[in-house]
Parts: structure tokens; C-alpha cells; sequence
């Protein structure tokens, strides 16, 4: 899980250029809730169906494929494959978005997207109920306000930029059907979480909201602004490719040859436990090993069968749940990494337990997949054995449900890929 920022506030507080502008300052993905409801307003109403009709628009639920995509700093939103991201910002769809958004099976339809984009990311998610209901456990609130009349000035302003002909009055009137519609929807209707600071932008200019943000932000993350500045300056390390066939220290492999069988017993008195294509795995160390990440036992299941002892690359979330639960993976070989931000020390430790020889292993989903699904990989496995110029085993872990007495479970070990065929 990733670091999540919560940004709620009524129309026109600022909230989406206040929300991308942080984002940018962070290196967070910036994600645009709002922009979710407007796709499915204006899909509905290019249908010729009202927006507040709740039947004819739960109907077309299912024709509807809304997804976020991400080109550099920019949000694009793809309605059925198509770039709506533009035609989505008129007055119409603002009003049909708040229409559609009192609909509980549109909230419902959006939920799970929203916070599975806040699962895999250090997030800062706009919208309206986002501290309170889509992220209750985000590391850090902000509930954004201004008045009604500060909000139609900004958004007229806004608006005349882009040619429409909107007067201010019809703005102003727009933002106060909008906020009341939003405070008064049965369903996540718009309010401040308890846990929420309200920032007041109203006499604040773009900047100084930023920063107050920001620095509300840092602090509540428990980080400084330099050690952002020094994450985001560090540069890739300048890599010497790992010698292969180094002998790791005999004690340490005498121990691990002594305990791979009574774990591989164990575990297979415990579990239905088949394994496929263990002829793909290396007979000596330094490789390694890509997999897809469904339980705990992961790394235990594909340390089984190498004959050579393993790192793993962990979550840093992991190294500060309890002493003993730290001691204990750090003992088998875990070391931590912050995700989603380049974390070029983990990429050293990479280089550090290859080059003595371990095997490496990495679960490039970066979170389990409860499911069984397997999610969108991360490219840091094909960065760091490029720079090490070792092989990657792709690894596939697959079992029905949970993990109980006696499940089937079948590790599959595919072909090598070399650093070369990796190109990059
Ligand atoms: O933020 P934006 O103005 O683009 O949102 C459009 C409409 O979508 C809002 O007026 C609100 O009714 C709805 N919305 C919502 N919950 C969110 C984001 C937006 O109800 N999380």
C-alpha cells in the first residue's frame, strides 16, 4: 500500500489543479474522481437517457468500461477505449455527473476502481468522499473550501478562457444546485471527515494553498521536504554486472541444506503441493526469480526447490508491524523496498545479494493478489537485472481461494530470460 492522500471539498475549490499540482511536487499519482462520475454522465446522456434516471442509468452500467490512463503528468480518462478527457468538462456533464453520483449503484460500480488505484500507488485522490467513505484509512486528509462566490468567480474565470458563454450567474447557481446536491445525497454525501484539516482557500492565492498543503502533507508522512528533495535527486546506481558462480559462506549453506528438506516436508504434508518446470531453475545462485504474490508462504514455495538461498524484496510496510515479525523475515533474507518511488537503495541491496551469490526474488505486482488475479507488474525486475546482467526466472503461483489444510497448490517455474532478451 502506498502512501494515500484524500482531497475532498465542494466543486470549484480548486481541488483537481490543487490535487495535480501536489502530485507533481510529490511524484504521486494524481487520481481525478470526479472525472470518473463525468464519464458515466456523459455517456448516459449521449444515449439521450436523463442523468437523475436512476433505472435507465443502472441499466447501462454494464455497456460501461471507464479506466484512467497516465502520459507523464497527465490524466487521460478512456470511456470504452475512447479519450473522453476533454469533452467531459462542459457545464452539461458537471450537472449530470452530480446527478449520476446520488446513484448508489453508480458509487458502487466506482468503488473498487478507485481504491485499487490507491492500493498499487502514493496517491493523491480528489473528489468528495474520498476521507470518508472510498480511502476512511488515508494517511492524510484534506477537506479544501472557499465560498460559493469565490468558487463561481475561479470557475467563470475558467470557463470564458474556454469560450463558453456561461454568465457568472449561471456558474454561481451551478455551484450552489452542485454543493447542494452533493451535501444532500442519501449516499456519500459531500462532508469533512473528522479526521480531516479544512483548508480555506478563499483568501489564499494557487501557490499558498499548495504549500500549506504540502507542508501539512509532509509533516503528517512523517518526511521532510529534504528527504523528498534527496529521494527525488538520487540517481541510478552505476552498476558493475554481478560475477555469477560465487560461493556463498559454507556455514550459511550447510544450515540451509539442513532446513530445505524438513520445510519442504512439512509443507507438503500441510498442503496438495505439485511444482512444474523445476528443470528451468538455475543449479547455481545469482539469478532471479519474477512471481506473482497470492500469500505469505510465496517466498517460502519458491525458495523450496533452488537449491541456492534467496533475498526478498519486501514492501518497507512490513518492516514496521511488530519486532518479532521484522527479526523474522529479516532472518530469512527480506529486505525492504518503498514503492512507487524508485527506491535506488533497494536497487544496491539488489545489486549487494546478487553479486554475493543469492538468488533474488521479487513479487513485481508489489502487493498480493487475493484473488488469484494477476495485476499490472512493476518494470523493476527487468531495470535491476539489466544492471546486474543476470537471468530472470518467471515464477507462477496458483491455488483456488484460500490457503487451508490440504489445498492444491502448483508452483510453475518458466524458462530463463536472459538479460539480453530483456533489451533495455
Ligand atoms: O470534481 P468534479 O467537479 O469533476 O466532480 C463532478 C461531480 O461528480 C461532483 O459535482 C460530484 O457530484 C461528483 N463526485 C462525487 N464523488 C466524487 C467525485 C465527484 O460525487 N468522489
Amino acid at each position: 500500500m502506498g502512501i494515500n492522500v484524500a482531497l475532498d471539498g465542494p466543486s470549484g475549490a480548486g481541488n483537481s489543479t490543487i490535487a495535480k499540482m501536489l502530485a507533481k511536487k510529490l511524484k504521486y499519482v494524481y487520481v481525478d474522481t470526479g472525472a470518473l462520475y463525468r464519464s458515466i454522465a456523459y455517456y448516459v446522456i449521449s444515449k439521450d437517457v436523463k442523468p437523475d434516471d436512476a433505472q435507465s442509468v443502472n441499466a447501462l452500467l454494464g455497456e460501461i468500461d471507464v479506466k484512467l490512463a497516465y502520459e507523464g503528468d497527465a490524466q487521460k480518462v478512456l470511456l470504452n477505449g475512447e479519450d473522453v478527457s476533454d469533452k467531459i468538462r462542459t457545464p452539461e456533464i458537471s450537472m449530470g455527473a452530480s446527478a449520476v453520483s446520488a446513484i448508489p449503484e453508480v458509487r458502487e460500480f466506482l468503488f473498487s476502481l478507485q481504491q485499487n488505484i490507491a492500493k498499487e500507488n502514493d496517491i493523491i485522490m480528489d473528489g468528495r468522499d474520498i476521507g470518508t467513505v472510498v480511502l476512511p484509512n488515508a494517511d492524510v486528509k484534506i477537506f479544501l473550501t472557499a465560498t460559493a462566490e469565490e468558487r463561481a468567480n475561479r470557475r467563470y474565470k475558467e470557463l470564458s478562457e474556454k469560450g463558453d458563454t456561461s454568465t457568472y450567474e449561471e456558474v454561481l447557481q451551478d455551484i450552489i444546485q452542485r454543493d447542494y446536491n452533493d451535501t444532500h445525497r442519501e449516499i456519500a454525501p459531500l462532508k469533512k471527515a473528522d479526521d480531516a484539516i479544512e483548508v480555506d482557500s478563499t483568501e489564499l492565492s494557487l501557490e499558498q494553498v499548495v504549500d500549506k498543503i504540502y507542508g501539512i502533507i509532509l509533516d503528517k508522512t512523517g518526511k521532510t521536504e529534504k528527504a523528498e528533495k534527496r529521494v527525488s535527486a538520487r540517481k541510478l546506481p552505476e552498476a558493475e554486472p554481478v560475477v555469477r558462480g560465487k560461493k556463498l559462506n559454507p556455514i550459511k549453506m550447510i544450515f540451509y541444506n539442513i532446513l530445505r528438506p524438513i520445510v519442504i516436508f512439512l509443507f507438503k504434508c500441510y498442503y496438495n503441493l505439485s511444482y512444474e518446470g523445476k528443470e528451468n531453475i538455475p543449479k547455481d545462485g545469482s539469478n532471479i526469480f519474477a512471481s506473482n504474490h497470492r500469500s505469505y508462504t510465496d517466498p517460502v514455495l519458491i525458495a523450496m526447490p533452488t537449491r541456492v538461498p534467496c533475498s526478498y524484496m519486501a514492501k518497507d510496510e512490513l518492516f514496521h508491524q511488530n519486532v518479532f515479525f521484522t527479526l523474522l523475515i529479516k532472518a530469512f533474507g527480506a529486505f525492504p523496498v518503498t514503492r512507487g518511488k524508485g527506491d535506488t537503495a533497494a536497487i544496491d541491496l539488489s545489486m549487494e545479494k546478487l553479486n554475493k551469490g543469492r538468488n533474488l526474488v521479487i513479487f513485481p505486482e508489489g502487493t498480493r493478489s487475493k484473488d488469484g488475479k494477476v495485476g499490472k507488474g512493476k518494470t523493476g525486475v527487468a531495470l535491476i537485472a539489466a544492471l546486474a546482467q543476470v537471468p530472470v526466472i518467471p515464477v507462477g503461483i496458483s491455488f483456488e481461494g484460500k490457503l487451508k489444510f490440504r489445498r492444491k497448490i502448483v508452483v510453475r517455474f518458466g524458462k530463463p530470460i536472459s538479460a539480453e532478451e530483456l533489451n533495455i
